[in-house]
């Protein structure tokens, strides 16, 4: 039996030069697919399908803004007989659609339920939906690191690892508690550290969606990680900067960027995020307290709120001058299906498109409340243009040795991800908004 397994590009082009977010999905299944099966493992944003080979059955990972290339992978794939599976998130919150373009669907986590599906494929009695539990963490295998997923740049492996799945809380732009459920699971802290060793690299992305989450179990990890000598970047709460004792601990365990949520810098904006930081100057004191203990700072803002009117861009540009940031992401706010932010703008009929290539961030697929589309449009430009001007580089790469000493990771991440920054604002920016009036 071939068998292949597909994380897809979000369009037919493929990616631009940048860094490239790890995988891990993929690894999973692979050491959970029986080792009989001839078995072809693609990353779309590093390897191509071969469309020509002839496989029985494909799995294909999909979340919104790349399931509509994964719809036309299926399509082509069953052109030539293969039956197709759908899972991830998107097919998880819209199985019913998913099913239009394969013949079957797994909702919720995968590795729970992916033997039976080999098995029912096998014995020919493949279901159309396959629905699972949570998966207990204690029983995860240790991903296939054999298989070279793996992004590299400038020669150095860039792999991904995850301690944790589940969120207690239920943002409302968010479906991630509704997907993996609201218990927080934690994988045991020998089986990350066999796992790491087994990826054989000194540079790792930590894919957990807040490596503080559970402060109890994320000291036990990082005096665990702190002798192997790694270096990673991470994603947590800005809530982070209140415990000095464990921002010590989580850079003597190697962390040497945070991407943070910030998403509004407006105190009403924040407040709609839940966040426990909301005034300007409050942030500010919290960039600087991370930055002091050495990890790099990556806010990640949000545009489009219902509270949001047009200074936001400028107020955001000052922030982010005054806090001295390195790099920074900004999205368009984006009503994901499944989310309670996707109904009520349904619900509100300020919904403009259900094209999900469309959902990507930089796109506005909904009415704003507080602005036009244009004048949303047209600030966020304004604000990527601004911050990833050639000057702006420059000056925040030099800053880089402010920074207490400022490892390999932290100089990767900064001039891969400011050079990505303006080469995708380059592409994207039309003309005509090159100046906010
Ligand atoms: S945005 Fe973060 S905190 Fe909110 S529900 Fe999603 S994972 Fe949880």
């Amino acid at each position: 039996m071939k068998l292949l397994l597909v994380t897809p590009r979000s369009t037919d082009k493929k990616p631009p030069i940048g860094l490239k977010i790890p995988q891990l999905a993929l690894h999973i299944l692979a050491a959970l697919t029986p080792s009989d099966i001839d078995l072809t493992v693609i990353d779309e944003q590093m390897d191509e399908i071969d469309f020509e080979k002839h496989y029985d059955l494909a799995g294909i990972s999909i979340m919104t803004a790349n399931a509509p290339r994964g719809y036309r992978i299926a399509q082509k794939l069953k052109e030539k007989g293969t039956r197709v599976v759908f899972g991830g998130i998107h097919a998880s919150v819209l199985p019913d659609e998913a099913l239009k373009f394969g013949d079957a669907v797994v909702i919720g986590e995968a590795e729970g339920i992916w033997p039976k599906v080999i098995e029912d494929f096998k014995n020919r009695e493949l279901k159309k939906i396959y629905r699972s539990e949570p998966f207990d963490l204690n029983h995860s295998p240790l991903p296939r690191r054999d298989l070279k997923l793996e992004p590299v740049i400038l020669g150095y492996k860039w792999p991904g690892f995850f301690t944790t799945r589940g969120c207690p809380f239920s943002c409302e732009f968010c479906s991630v508690s509704d997907v993996f459920g609201r218990k927080v699971r934690h994988l045991p802290v020998a089986h990350v550290i066999r796992d790491i060793e087994n990826a054989d690299s000194k540079i790792f992305l930590n894919l957990d969606d807040n490596v503080v989450g559970n402060p109890g179990y994320a000291r036990k990890l990082f005096e665990a990680l702190a002798p192997l000598k790694i270096e990673w970047g991470g994603q947590s709460t800005i809530g982070i900067a209140k415990d000095e004792e464990l921002l010590k601990l989580c850079y003597r365990a190697g962390c040497r960027g945070l991407f943070i949520g910030i998403e509004s810098i407006s105190t009403q904006g924040a407040a709609r995020f839940q966040k426990t930081l909301k005034t300007f100057r409050e942030n500010l004191d919290a960039v600087k307290k991370i930055q002091d203990a050495g990890i790099l700072f990556h806010p990640s803002f949000v545009f489009g709120l219902d509270e949001d009117t047009v200074d936001i861009f400028e107020k955001t540009l000052d922030f982010l001058y005054k806090a001295r940031i390195t790099t920074a992401t900004f999205n368009i706010l984006t009503p994901y299906p499944g989310t309670r932010l996707y109904h009520r703008l349904k619900k509100e009929g300020r919904l403009i498109t259900e094209d999900w290539e469309k959902y990507n961030h930089s796109t506005v697929v909904f009415r704003p409340k507080k602005m036009t589309v244009e004048e949303l449009i047209k600030g966020y430009h304004f604000l990527k243009k601004e911050f990833y001007s050639l000057s702006n580089i420059c000056k925040r790469i030099i800053r880089l040795s402010e920074i207490s000493n400022p490892g390999l990771v932290q100089f990767f991440y900064a001039v891969f991800n400011n050079i990505a920054g303006r080469q995708i604002t380059l592409e994207s920016v039309p003309n005509n908004y090159k100046t906010f009036a």
